[in-house]
């Protein structure tokens, strides 16, 4: 508890005010700003965080009081956000000074996680002032800034428990901690060159300890175009001159990453227009402490090399996240590729053994600190649609994600496990709902591992066991499978329901009735087929029923189809042209040759290794190969995305797609849109207009399946709404209330979110 004698309190008539906040108020410095807020105004009193929230309690004239009132709302330090402030009149007690009270008695289950900040600008300016005595120290923090969520142990949120407890404070660091005044005053990440990390660089010539000169020595490596490890905030990163053709090859080969876009760190927001067209909603996140990848259009004669991100125009860029980032790319002169420090699709290493083992064939050097990282984050990544920010990756800065409008329900803990890949998971804690950081592709043992590990965590740091767990239909699942081996309840929630549900969850939709467009690559239907282009009503009560679909798309060889979708292309010629001249023209174009063509016919005429999906992508897949002709993709929605890329914008035209009828449920007929496509491929139409027309055909039909229900909001949900000319162009067709995903990601990552809420809504109808 600090206590400290304020200046005396106005002789007016004495009230007493208390403040019940919610929102994001912990872990930004909100109990030092109202101690200095209240101190300036000659109140007294004290703040305390709560479960959930803060509780702010202070005495002095109606006027002051209503000022306070004003201010804190209008001062709150950012990122700091009030959801819910309830301020009651109360009996005064006479207290001396502001204090800041410990917390309110409670268990981690109720606290909030503060997620971690990027460097801010006062302790950027203070790391390059020769006269401060953190200048070029690659640690400096704050309250506003740096680690918190990848460096707590244990809860409640102080220096003691966090990775920060091996660093005892100096007497100036101590005293800065202390002081009301100081921007330092209760930073649990306080550190300076005295008393905290400290930078070493670690390459075939050895070692080198001093800061100054591993940055240099780190600085010259990545100049000569060399790959350098990075111990980040939240893990490991690779970081490569991204102007360097060879270098950026070099690393694309020893990472085995052949394709798919790398990000880019700039040194500077200047820098960043340099490469990029920027919004004021696109800067705003690029600025943000989040700090996250945001996805940019690329200039045309980008000082960048090709290889970044091949035959794209969007290019992911961010920031530096730490003073440690800005230091290193401070006077480089060139942007840097900031990606992963994996091989392939293993976990980001986050300690130096694991990197040193992992990285060692890919980096040339090591550039460390001895902080440890509790947990791994990976870098978010946001993209601006409609002027509103999408996640598409939820990690460092975001994680954990409180879902404040799960916050209604109540009963013992539950533990939803999510998808297979994107994995994340939700948990509620029995006070509280949170989506956790991207997890790890789980087709890969150490993913595996990282799941397993990143289950006991939430369950160890929030102190809870879960009475349920809620899993997805698919059987093969990994999380799934996991669930399964535990000795508790499950309730398995259908794979669409829960991207619905996770939209509804983000706008406060649960107890609507809406109509949900769920739209992605492949997720397990009720009737065990694969869906992922259906239109679903969804009741509140956490039941839905399936109305409209597509017609169903078959996967020669089955996955064998989404690794090569020429499968797919020559699937959907062959159901919509039968034979002939223009099934044989197609065949040229994609480049299969007549016998290979047969093979796979015969496959699918006998039914035999082939499934089919009613998955939008896998349709976007199919008609993408016979746009582009056929690539070799490298990627998961590789072709699609390469697609979204190339659409004209002043195509106005459309395909035919009638949506039609059957015992009840609408159905998507996509054959007369392959026909027309074809025929648009024969007068040798350009590939941006041909691409336009295909994006335009889905909306409207996908538009005509909400209209079935004209008086129910619509959401969009699932990893297709991840592309602007299907979600944009939606919105603005509907004249129902259209909600699509904005901070719980649309794709996998957010299922969970969906799965916790369907099942908290069905314990609440007792259905489970
Ligand atoms: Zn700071
Ligand atoms: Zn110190
Ligand atoms: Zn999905």
């Amino acid at each position: 508890m600090t206590s400290l004698t304020n200046k005396s309190v106005s002789t007016a008539r004495l009230e007493a005010r208390r403040w019940l906040l919610r929102g994001r108020v912990q872990g930004i410095g909100f109990r030092p700003f109202v101690y200095r807020l209240a101190t300036e105004i000659g109140l007294a009193g004290w703040v305390r965080n709560t479960s959930g929230g803060a509780e702010v309690w202070l005495e002095g004239s109606n006027d002051q009081l209503n000022i306070m009132d004003r201010r804190l709302r209008a001062e709150l330090p950012p990122p700091g956000r009030i959801d819910e402030c309830r301020c009651e009149m109360q009996r005064p007690k006479h207290c001396l000074g502001v204090t800041i009270e410990s917390s309110e008695v409670m268990g981690p289950r109720g606290l909030r996680v503060p997620a971690d900040r990027a460097v801010c600008a006062e302790c950027h300016r203070d790391v390059l002032n020769p006269t401060d005595r953190r200048y070029r120290y690659p640690f400096t923090a704050c309250t506003q800034c740096g680690p918190r969520y990848s460096i707590i142990e244990s809860l409640p949120y102080d220096r003691a428990g966090t990775s920060l407890n091996r660093f005892p404070l100096c007497d100036a660091c101590a005293s800065e901690y202390r002081s009301p005044t100081n921007r330092r005053f209760h930073a649990q990440a306080i550190v300076c060159a005295n008393c905290g990390p400290r930078l070493t660089l670690r390459s075939t010539q050895g070692i080198i300890e001093c800061s100054e000169l591993a940055l240099s020595q780190a600085r010259a490596a990545l100049r000569q175009g060399q790959c350098l490890a990075l111990k980040g905030l939240g893990g490991y990163q690779l970081l490569v001159r991204a102007d360097d053709d060879d270098a950026v090859a070099r690393l694309r080969e020893r990472k085995r990453r052949p394709t798919k876009p790398f990000a880019v760190m700039v040194d500077s927001w200047r820098s960043a227009e340099g490469l990029a067209v920027i919004s004021a909603e696109e800067r705003h996140w690029l600025l943000s402490p989040e700090n996250p990848i945001v996805l940019l259009k690329q200039r045309r004669n980008a000082p960048i090399s090709q290889l970044v991100a091949p035959h794209l125009s969007l290019l992911g860029l961010f920031l530096p996240t730490t003073p440690l980032h800005s230091l290193l790319l401070q006077d480089l002169g060139f942007p840097v590729i900031a990606t992963s420090g994996n091989r392939s699709d293993e976990p980001p290493a986050i300690d130096s053994a694991t990197a040193h083992q992992h990285l060692t064939n890919i980096a040339d050097a090591f550039l460390e600190h001895d902080r440890s990282i509790v947990r791994r984050l990976d870098d978010s990544v946001v993209r601006v649609m409609n002027g509103a920010p999408v996640v598409f990756r939820l990690g460092r800065g975001f994680a954990p994600s409180a879902l404040p409008n799960l916050e209604r329900f109540s009963g013992p803990p539950l533990l939803a496990v999510g998808g297979h890949l994107k994995s994340a998971i939700a948990a509620w804690t029995g006070q509280q709902a949170l989506l956790l950081q991207h997890g790890s592709d789980l087709d890969d043992p150490d993913g595996r591992a990282g799941f397993e590990t990143l289950i006991r965590d939430v369950q160890r740091l929030y102190d809870f066991r879960p009475e349920l767990l809620v899993i997805d239909h698919h059987p093969d699942y990994f999380p799934s499978r996991w669930a399964e081996s535990q000795s508790l309840p499950i309730v398995r929630v259908q794979h669409h329901h829960a991207h619905a549900a996770a939209v509804q969850a983000e706008h406060g939709l649960l107890d609507q009735r809406v109509v949900a467009l769920t739209w992605d690559g492949t997720g397990y239907g009720l009737d065990a087929a694969m869906w992922g282009g259906e239109t679903l009503v969804v009741e509140p009560d956490g039941q839905f029923q399936r109305v409209a679909t597509l017609r169903p798309i078959p996967l020669i060889g089955g996955d064998a189809a989404i690794r090569e979708p020429a499968r797919i292309a020559v699937a959907l010629c062959w159901d919509a042209l039968g034979g002939g001249t223009s099934f044989q023209k197609m065949l040229r174009r994609l480049g299969i040759d007549a016998h290979q063509a047969d093979v796979w016919i015969k496959l699918l005429q006998a039914n035999v290794h082939t499934v089919k999906t009613t998955a939008v992508g896998r349709l976007l897949d199919g008609l993408a190969m016979l746009i582009l002709g056929n690539l070799a993709i490298s990627y998961e929605a590789e072709a699609v995305i390469r697609l979204e890329d190339i659409v004209d914008d002043h195509e106005a035209g459309t395909y035919s797609m009638p949506l039609t009828e059957s015992a009840g449920v609408g159905h998507g007929d996509w054959r007369p849109l392959v026909r027309d496509l074809v025929a648009d491929l024969e007068r040798q139409k350009s590939t941006g207009s041909m691409a336009g027309k295909v994006h335009a055909t889905l909306v409207r039909w996908g538009a005509a399946t909400a209209r079935l229900f004209p008086n129910l909001p619509v959401v969009l949900g699932g990893g297709c709404f991840q592309n602007r000319w299907l979600t944009e162009p939606m919105k603005l067709i509907l004249d129902q209330p259209c909600y699509s995903p904005s901070m719980i990601p649309p794709g996998d990552g957010g299922l969970a979110a969906g799965q916790l809420a369907v099942a908290l809504q069905q314990r609440q109808a007792r259905v489970c």
